[in-house]
């Protein structure tokens, strides 16, 4: 197992680093590009396929430009060197709540996260004393994590919460150095795959209708390029609902380098399809948000969200 975990996590580490600056600026600006932000990972399939399908239907073209991390993405997305991205829909909410410029207007994914634990964990209630990683503070894995812990009566009181990067999240189980994690997939598939842990619980067992990515466009396009933002919108959910498990795993193969069976494994857990964000589905983010103490002001859903294009 040992080799077999190096080399995933070496495929992996490449797969994270190597184009993370490599088609930035490559197009230009000749006024008909859409630039969008995205890390290589299975919430954000829904952008990669759309970014096949646009140019070919309606003349936009969609430059995707790869990052290593939230942080380096963020940074993108918040001084408009970038138009959009498929973004942790927390992240952006705390950008909004600091004045930046955007607004969400569809869904990543539905559902596709899960709580995995080293094998010797058997319940919520084993975690107490536990070591337990996710990726950031501002993310539903941190909301997945609390959702998890309350249903043993325990809350991040009782454990020891890491923030790890996720690449890292595999080794650290087998390692013993966690014991568990929730992150962007394939990384949860990956420790699956691995043998380090098992599955406890999906994000639809403890949040129905779960938020986690969410696409976001810059103000600044929207206002600057209002019909090639329609379209893109419209074409975006149009890929989501095309997107079956068949076609994710063809679009996963050709940007993410991850082997066929940490995808088989990751693509059963989510799904694209119907992406908006509903007011109500919102409203129950924002409660948890509040609730978990990741907020105390999150944006409201009409200054955050847009539905009408
Ligand atoms: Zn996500």
């Amino acid at each position: 197992m040992k080799k077999k975990l190096l080399s995933s996590i070496l495929a992996l580490s490449l797969a994270f680093s190597a184009v993370s600056c490599g088609k930035k600026g490559e197009s230009g600006d000749d006024g008909n590009t859409v630039k969008i932000a995205y890390l290589p990972i299975t919430h954000s399939l829904a952008v990669l396929e759309e970014a096949e399908e646009l140019e070919e239907k309606s003349g936009v073209k969609v430059e995707l430009v790869k990052y290593g991390s939230w942080a380096e993405l963020l940074d993108a997305l918040n001084s408009n060197r970038v138009d959009g991205a498929s973004v942790l829909i927390e992240l952006a909410m705390k950008s909004k709540q600091e004045g930046i410029g955007l607004k969400a207007v569809a869904l990543g994914h539905r559902d596709g996260n899960v709580i995995v634990v080293s094998n010797d964990i058997a319940s919520a209630a084993d975690l107490k004393g536990k070591t337990f990683a996710i990726p950031h503070r501002q993310s539903s894995h941190n909301i997945l994590l609390n959702d998890a812990l309350a249903t043993a009566g325990l809350t991040v009181d009782d454990v020891n919460v890491t923030e790890l990067a996720p690449t890292e999240m595999p080794s650290a189980l087998a390692s013993g150095q966690i014991d568990g994690y929730c992150v962007a997939e394939p990384f949860g598939a990956m420790g699956v795959s691995l043998g380090a842990g098992k599955v406890l619980f999906s994000s639809e067992e403890l949040w129905e209708d779960s938020l986690c990515c969410g696409l976001v466009l810059t103000d600044k396009f929207i206002d600057e390029r209002p019909d090639d933002a329609k379209e893109f919108v419209e074409s975006y959910k149009a890929a989501g609902n095309a997107l079956d498990k068949e076609k994710a795993k063809e679009t996963a193969k050709k940007y993410l380098s991850q082997s066929d069976e940490v995808l088989d494994i990751s693509l059963r857990w989510i799904s694209y399809n119907d992406l908006d964000i509903t007011e109500d589905i919102y409203s129950t983010l924002v409660e948890k948000v509040k609730a978990y103490g990741l907020s105390d002001n999150p944006p409201a859903y009409e200054d955050f969200v847009k539905n009408d294009f």
